[in-house]
Parts: structure tokens; C-alpha cells; sequence
């Protein structure tokens, strides 16, 4: 080429930084363990919680895997990774996301040991997917099969979604509000069962205790009636929808009226308010007797509404009109002049109830029998933060259970029978790829390794007890009994969880696990807090702060 001896040439800007080769690799590893490492002692009925403050000095207590991940607002970019695997399986599954991330870092750990023995990362990576795609395999053909009607099963399941939460007290009460919700909405579609658990709402309130949570047949909205003269509850409810505000628009543009006579004024002011009253006369002749508006509603409307006997609220959250229309058939209006009979929804009833010194609208009993919500109570505003993650961790569960129609036993014991499984298999491979079969294996184990850590068990002794006893007939659903602290048969427990949980996290794992091991190169651009400015002009961000 052109340059000459010695010459050096720039192909990055200035100040961007650069790692190459083991370096990258290390660094990548690093960062991903140490996210795993975090929250690892979350896991499981006895794990600890994680306290995270914000930039704005607001706290959330939680337990949650993906939450934790999220809030820590990680930097480094393969610690977004593992960011992104717990948000995959909360979006999948709802549950599992502490499992998800500490499989992700055990993966790395493990594989970096292969890389210290001078095995090429994408040997390992190789042998990974191997072994990723055998465990779905094997999952598969050990997963207990589950029905829809099989409630008992259910509940031990969403149960065992809230055990160690601090939701956990109330799991009873919390489980079968989850499982009758689901029971309710789950849908047959030929021979598979579809669950929409957008057909759930969970609304939370704090006061009182968990105990007090209820499942509500319908909607619940946490907006009071707006004038003290309306009725406070209307049985056979025809419920409008309007999306636009009953008010009188101010102009735009600055408009001014000459009025020279008090009649002119009279005459001005009886023209805005025979425009407020035709509003209400339109959303009365539709025949509805229940206004939910997403805008707002001015004194004069609301006086006429009461007058005709209507319930009205406003400032409605779209979200709501959305379910509303939904739930009670309703078709939501742009215009209160377009409102007509067709458009109004139905609910047997709807009230307006006080919890805790707050008003609530309830619209139950609607048209659509598949509408219902959950109401989350609890104490503080942290316990019902908590309660209501619970609540959907449990929803989740349950609903996977039940679409995929398979379980399995918890406590670590599912992840011991992989891993025999997967070594036996490790047998039949031939070459360097049967080592990182192998370390799949032996990262399966981490989880009951850490929740016999979790219960001050001996984690060595409980890993030879269990691989034992999955040696024997009869042992496959041994692990590890976190409440009592010994080994035991999981399923005998209680501690069931969807196969769902299992195969997702382990895919989205190894996903990143592979994608981590292929990086040998790390290139970041220069930020303009970092670097100088790079040569030839002003960085996109503009002018900023130079
Ligand atoms: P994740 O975010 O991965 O769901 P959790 O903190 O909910 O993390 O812990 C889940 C693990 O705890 C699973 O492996 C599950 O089988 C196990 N587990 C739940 N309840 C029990 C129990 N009573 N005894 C032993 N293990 C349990
Ligand atoms: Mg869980």
C-alpha cells in the first residue's frame, strides 16, 4: 500500500477505545459474571432480597431477577446482554429470570476455564448449542403433563412462582386468585389452550394487607365519580366510551368579542352553556346511563349528567378504555355527537367503592366473561410493588403451564437429571466439543448448588446426595428441600414449576453465552464525555457542551 515504512494510519476516530483478542473475551466474561454474581443470592424461597435507589433517591426492594437487571442500568455492553436475557424471559414466561441470568454467568465462568486449557471459544460455543439443543430434547421427554381443570397442580405451581417473595405469606390466597383469573380467560384453540394475559388486569392499591387482594369479575378503575349528585351505582349499566373531552374548546388564536349589552353577554353565556348541554343530551338520548371519558368533563356537563341520573368519570387512562371497550363490547366514541345505541357496552353493575379512603369505579359482570382484574393490596407502597410482581410472576406460570401443557419438578432438581443426562450424552461426542458438553453439564448445577448455599446446606454433600439418588430409580424428581434443609422429593413438595421456565431460560443462556464466546473484538466510538473530539468537526451530537 501507499503508506510508507513506519507510517501509522488511523481508521478509528480519536479516543475510541479498542480491545482485541483474550483481552476482549476476558473483559466480556467479566462483566457478564459479575451481573450473574449480583443477583445469584436472590434465588430461591431463602434468597436474599436487593435494595435499588434511583437517581431520584426512590427505592424498590425486590427479588425479582429482571428487575434488578434493569434498575442497576448497567453500562458495559455485555452486561446488557445479560440484561437482555432476563428481560426475554420475563417477556416469555414471567418467571425464572434470576435462573436465566445465573445459568448465563455460570456458562461464561465455565467456559472460560475451557479457554485457559487453550480450547478455542468456537469449539465451546459449538459444543454449547450442542448441549442446548439436547437439554429441549430431554426437557421435553421428562416433563409431567398438566390439564386446564387439574387446579389443584395449578396452584402449587403459582405457589411456587411466590415462594420466597415477600408476597409469600398470602400464596395461598394469591394462588388461587391467579389460577381461577387464568382458569377464566384460557381459551381452547383447537387442541392447544391460548392464554392472553392482557385479558388480566392487575391493579394495585395500597392499604390493608395482601390478604386483602381480589380477584374482581371485570374492571377495575382507580377513578372516582365526578359529581356527589350522581348515583353511586348502576345496575344494568349501558356504558358509553368517549375519547373527547365535554368542554368548550378555547380558540386557538387570541379572538375577541365585543359585547356591548348585558343581553349580548346573556345571550353569549346561555350559547356555551346550550353547547355543554346538547353534549349531555347526545350521550343521553344513546341511552346510556354510565359516561367513561378518556378527557375531561366541566362543571356544566357533569351538573346536567347528574341531573339525568348519569355515573360519569374522567380522565379515563387509555389503556382502561381500551380493556373497557374490550370487556363490556363498547365501541369508543371520537365524538359525543356520533354516540349512538350500537356503541354502548354492558356490565351487570357498576359502583363506585372505597378502599382504603380512596374511591374505585367496578364494572362487573361484563359482557365479555373473559374480563377480569386483580386488586393488589398491601400495606406500604413497597409491599404492593412486590405483591403485584408476585401476582404476575404467578400469572405467568400458570399460564405457560398450561399452554404448553407440560411441568416439572423445582428445587434444582430438574437441572441434576439435565445434567446426568447431558454428560451421558457428552459420551457419545467425540473431540474437544464433548469438554464444553460437559461444562454445560456441570453450569446446570449451580442452580441447586445455590440454593443449598441458600439454606446453609453443605453444597458439595448436597450435589453428591442428589447425583446419587438420580442414579436410582425412582430419584428424578430429588432436590433440594430449601425449607426444611435437606434433599428430597421436590415434586412430593409442592415445588413444581412449567417446563416453559426451564426451556426458555436455558435457550436464551446459551444464546448469549455463544454470542458473548464469538466477540474477539470490542470497538466503542468515542462518547463526548470520553474522548476528544474527533477529527474533522463537531461530533453528531452538535454544538453540546464544547
Ligand atoms: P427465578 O427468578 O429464577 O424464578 P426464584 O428466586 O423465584 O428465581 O427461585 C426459583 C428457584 O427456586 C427455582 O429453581 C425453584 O424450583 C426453586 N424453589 C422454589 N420454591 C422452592 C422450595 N420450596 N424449595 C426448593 N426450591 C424451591
Ligand atoms: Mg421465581
Amino acid at each position: 500500500m501507499a503508506n510508507g515504512q513506519g507510517q501509522q494510519i488511523f481508521i478509528l476516530p480519536e479516543g475510541a477505545l479498542r480491545t482485541t483478542g483474550r483481552n476482549a473475551q476476558r473483559s466480556n466474561i467479566m462483566a457478564a459474571k459479575a451481573v450473574a454474581e449480583i443477583v445469584r443470592t436472590t434465588l430461591g424461597p431463602r434468597g436474599m432480597d436487593k435494595m435499588l435507589v434511583d437517581d431520584m433517591g426512590d427505592i424498590t426492594i425486590t427479588n425479582d431477577g429482571a428487575t434488578i437487571v434493569e434498575d442497576m442500568n448497567v453500562e458495559h455492553p455485555a452486561a446488557k446482554m445479560v440484561v437482555e436475557v432476563a428481560k426475554t424471559q420475563d417477556k416469555e414466561v414471567g418467571d425464572g429470570t434470576t435462573t436465566a441470568v445465573v445459568l448465563t454467568g455460570e456458562l461464561l465462568s465455565n467456559a472460560e476455564k475451557l479457554l485457559d486449557q487453550g480450547i478455542h471459544s468456537t469449539i465451546i460455543a459449538r459444543g454449547y448449542r450442542m448441549a442446548a439443543e439436547k437439554a429441549q430434547k430431554i426437557l421435553d421427554e421428562i416433563g409431567t403433563e398438566v390439564k386446564i381443570d387439574d387446579i389443584p397442580t395449578l396452584k402449587k405451581i403459582a405457589m411456587t412462582a411466590m415462594t420466597g417473595k415477600s408476597a409469600e405469606g398470602s400464596k395461598e390466597h394469591l394462588g388461587d386468585i391467579c389460577v381461577k383469573a387464568i382458569a377464566q380467560i384460557a381459551e381452547r384453540d383447537g387442541s392447544k389452550i391460548k392464554v392472553d394475559l392482557d385479558n388480566v388486569q392487575v391493579e394495585k392499591k395500597q392499604g390493608v394487607s395482601i390478604e386483602d387482594s381480589e380477584l374482581v369479575q371485570g374492571v377495575v378503575l382507580d377513578k372516582e365519580i365526578v359529581h356527589s349528585g350522581m348515583p353511586k351505582k348502576i345496575e344494568n349499566a349501558k356504558i358509553a366510551l368517549v375519547n373527547s373531552a365535554l368542554e368548550i374548546h378555547k380558540t386557538e388564536t387570541d379572538a375577541e368579542i365585543n359585547i356591548t349589552s348585558p343581553e349580548q353577554l346573556q345571550a353569549f353565556v346561555s350559547q356555551e352553556e346550550k353547547m355543554l348541554k346538547d353534549m349531555v343530551d347526545y350521550v343521553v338520548s344513546s341511552g346510556a346511563n354510565v359516561l367513561l371519558c378518556q378527557k375531561g368533563i366541566e362543571d356544566i356537563p357533569q351538573h346536567y349528567l347528574s341531573k339525568a341520573g348519569v355515573m360519569a368519570a374522567r380522565r379515563v387512562k387509555e389503556s382502561d378504555m381500551e380493556k373497557l371497550a374490550k370487556a363490556t363490547g363498547a365501541r369508543i366514541v371520537n365524538n359525543v355527537k356520533e354516540l349512538s345505541k350500537e356503541d354502548l357496552g354492558y356490565a351487570k353493575l357498576v359502583e363506585e367503592r372505597k378502599i382504603s379512603g380512596d374511591e374505585m369505579i367496578f364494572v362487573n359482570g361484563c359482557k365479555n366473561p373473559k374480563a377480569v382484574s386483580i386488586l393488589v393490596r398491601g400495606g406500604t407502597e413497597h409491599v404492593v410493588d412486590e405483591a403485584e410482581r408476585s401476582v404476575k410472576d404467578a400469572l405467568g406460570v400458570v399460564a405457560a403451564s398450561i399452554e404448553i401443557g407440560k411441568v416439572v419438578a423445582g428445587g434444582g432438581s430438574i437441572e441434576i437429571e439435565l445434567a446426568k443426562r447431558i454428560r451421558e450424552y457428552a459420551e457419545s461426542i467425540g473431540g474437544r466439543e464433548q469438554l464444553a458438553i460437559n461444562a454445560f453439564a456441570d453450569t446446570l448445577e449451580i442452580i441447586p448448588r445455590t440454593l443449598a448455599e441458600s439454606a446453609g446446606m453443605d453444597s458439595i454433600d448436597t450435589l453428591v446426595g442428589l447425583r446419587a439418588k438420580h442414579e436410582a430409580k425412582d430419584g428424578i424428581k430429588y432436590g433440594v428441600n430449601v425449607l426444611e434443609g435437606k434433599i428430597g422429593d421436590m415434586w412430593a413438595k409442592s415445588v413444581i414449576e412449567p417446563l416453559k421456565v426451564k426451556t426458555q431460560a436455558i435457550k436464551s443462556a446459551s444464546e448469549a453465552a455463544e454470542m458473548i464466546l464469538r466477540i474477539d473484538d470490542v470497538i466503542a466510538s468515542s462518547k463526548k464525555s470520553g474522548g476528544g473530539m474527533p477529527p474533522g468537526g463537531m461530533p453528531p451530537g452538535g454544538m453540546g457542551d464544547y
